[in-house]
Parts: structure tokens; C-alpha cells; sequence
């Protein structure tokens, strides 16, 4: 294949992505949000320490082991995360594990 077509074909599909970027965003969106919500349903929906299961939105991913956890954010979008590193915490129930030193003494 000419170097000239791979170019070509190159410029052809940048141009294509910067007239689509909204609609790319929001596949993207919606891809992350399906896969959210699939992978907390294969954690039981709900929060192992309080039971809370009412918004997606609170729940968060706990590694169980720190050392297992990817250097990036959101380690959950990657296609090789696993789910058995984790446990599914409300945004509450999260924050005291990870920082029990913070903990009001009455
Ligand atoms: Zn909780």
C-alpha cells in the first residue's frame, strides 16, 4: 500500500473524528455508564459494608488490596480490570476505609 493512500486515509479520518466528536463523547459516555452499571450488578448492586443500593452514582470500587489498583483514575474502564480485586462501597462507606484516621471522636 502507497505511503500517499495511508495519508490520505490518515487525514480523511481526522477530519471525520473532529466533525464527530460530540456524537464520539457521547458513545463514550454511554459505553462507560453501561459498563458501570454491569459491573456493579456482578458485585451485587449494593454496599457490602451498609447495603445501600439506591444511585449508581454512589457507589465506588474499593480495592481490597491497594497494590492491585491501576495508576490511573478510573482503573474500571480499562477491559482488564478485575472485578475480583474489588468490593462495591457507598461514596460514605468508602471514604471511612480509606481514612479511619479522620474518624470524630464524641
Ligand atoms: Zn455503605
Amino acid at each position: 500500500m502507497p505511503a500517499k493512500d495511508k495519508e490520505q486515509r490518515r487525514i480523511t479520518k481526522q477530519k471525520w473524528v473532529s466533525r464527530n466528536l460530540e456524537h464520539i463523547a457521547a458513545s463514550v459516555r454511554a459505553y462507560n455508564k453501561r459498563r458501570r452499571g454491569d459491573l456493579i450488578q456482578q458485585l451485587g448492586g449494593c454496599c457490602k459494608k451498609c447495603g445501600y443500593c439506591k444511585n449508581m452514582a454512589a457507589l465506588d470500587f474499593h480495592h481490597i488490596d491497594p497494590a492491585t489498583k491501576k495508576k490511573q483514575v478510573r482503573d474500571w474502564m480499562r477491559l482488564d480490570f478485575d472485578v475480583s480485586t474489588v468490593v462495591l462501597l457507598c461514596r460514605n462507606c468508602h471514604a471511612e476505609v480509606e481514612h479511619p484516621e479522620l474518624e470524630i471522636q464524641s
